[in-house]
């Protein structure tokens, strides 16, 4: 679990955590989530294996994965909702593994945020405090500041049917933050807004969580969204770890096959396509921003890779172009260029072209090669 320039399988995979030891030291206070060994199975379906997981106070930390891969139970059972099968969960310094969820300091945000369409908005977001009999003068004044912590004041008065999508989530922000809980869990909140809202709102999330100083432990299936918003991300696949990181670290040294096609674009080599491009038939990968295509008699520099091929596939993307080439001594790259001086008529033209890809030699990530199994149609976009 850690960010260095050469992650090892060790270091970042889960898999390899030691056992849960009774004897051992409590946490240390800057770590605001820890899950020691934990799996969670289901009847036959094992949701979660051997997750180990620190998140540190006040992060901004993203379990990212494929539909299937555990994200949500590791978070419902963070939040208690769910009890662990094996391992343990802390909180601060605190093993809360039986505590029931009220007996947590953590608050829920649900992408079905549930207002209660017959109050306020002030009314929704007071009720929490209203119910744990906090008096009303309290309330009153807790409930305005998680408004404005939102941007939402002046619209206390409001009822939800007078909200757009985006308030009406920050309303249900509101609702959790009102609670002042230390570590804020958030189950793909934004899931239900559009594009546009949603990448105002990933901007805007980021902002509150720095300003308010809250761990936030978010759930999402979406690369670009973990990557705006995160301070580091646990890249998830079919129930366990394969990557802990800094969004730059998964994504410019995924550690596993299965990282670099989840976050960006798979782009790996192997066995002897690999070998005919670095000498080693280990697998490798190399982000497609990385690679020139050029004219296929053009010299590569002594420090460079090179392979030649054709274009199969041109996809115009107006800001950028993606190349897909399929190389002459076997597998496939993908290219993305900047549209500098390329319109999209040319870009289109060069399908079917003989080109010769370069790219600097020290890009290359070697990857293992793992199950890519939890990947779907949702990952892997440019
Ligand atoms: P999504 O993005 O679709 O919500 P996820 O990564 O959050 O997916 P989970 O909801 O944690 O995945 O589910 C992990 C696995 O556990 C899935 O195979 C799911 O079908 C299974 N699972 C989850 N909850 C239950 C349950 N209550 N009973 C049986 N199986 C379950």
């Amino acid at each position: 679990m850690q960010d260095g320039p050469h992650p090892s399988r060790e270091d970042s995979l889960a898999q390899q955590a030691p056992q849960v030891d009774q004897a051992r030291p409590r946490p240390e206070p800057e770590i605001a989530v820890r899950l020691e060994g934990v799996a969670k199975r289901f009847g036959d379906v094992a949701a979660v294996e051997h997750v180990d997981l620190e998140i540190r106070q006040g992060e901004f930390f993203s379990l990212l994965g494929p539909s299937g891969s555990g994200k949500t139970t590791c978070l419902r059972m963070i939040a208690g909702f769910e009890a662990p099968t094996e391992g343990r969960i802390w909180l601060g310094g605190q093993d809360v593994t039986r505590l029931a969820p009220y007996e947590r300091d953590v608050n829920t945000v649900f992408q079905d945020y549930a207002l209660f369409p017959h109050m306020t908005v002030a009314e929704n977001v007071e009720y929490g405090l209203r119910v744990k009999r906090v008096p009303r003068e309290d309330r009153v004044n807790r409930a305005a500041e998680a408004l404005r912590m939102v941007r939402l004041e002046g619209f206390d008065q409001r009822k939800p049917a007078q909200l757009s999508g985006g308030q009406r989530q920050r309303v249900a922000l509101a609702r959790a933050l009102v609670n002042r809980p230390k570590v804020l869990l958030l189950d793909e909140p934004l899931g239900a807004l559009d594009l546009k809202l949603r990448q105002a709102m990933q901007i805007e999330l980021k902002e509150i969580q720095q300003e308010v100083g809250l761990t936030f432990v978010y759930v999402t299936h979406d690369q670009e969204e973990a990557l705006t918003m995160s301070d580091r991300i646990a890249v998830m696949n079919l129930g366990r770890i394969e990557q802990v990181g800094t969004p730059a670290g998964v994504y410019e040294q995924p550690a596993t096959s299965f990282v670099a096609g989840f976050v960006g674009v798979s782009n790996v080599l192997s066995g002897d396509a690999a070998k005919a491009v670095t000498g080693s038939a280990q697998a490798f990968t190399v982000r497609p921003e990385k690679i020139r295509m050029v004219e296929p008699e053009t010299a590569a520099g002594p420090n460079e890779c090179t392979a030649t091929g054709h274009v199969r596939e041109v996809v115009y993307l107006g800001a950028h172009t993606r190349y897909v080439v399929s190389l002459d001594s076997g597998g496939e790259l993908v290219v993305v260029q900047q549209n500098l001086a390329t319109s999209s008529m040319e870009a289109l033209q060069v399908r079917g072209r003989a080109v010769r890809l370069v790219w600097d030699r020290q890009l290359n990530r070697a990857v293992e090669e793992g199950s890519d199994a939890g990947i779907d149609e949702e990952g892997g976009s440019t």
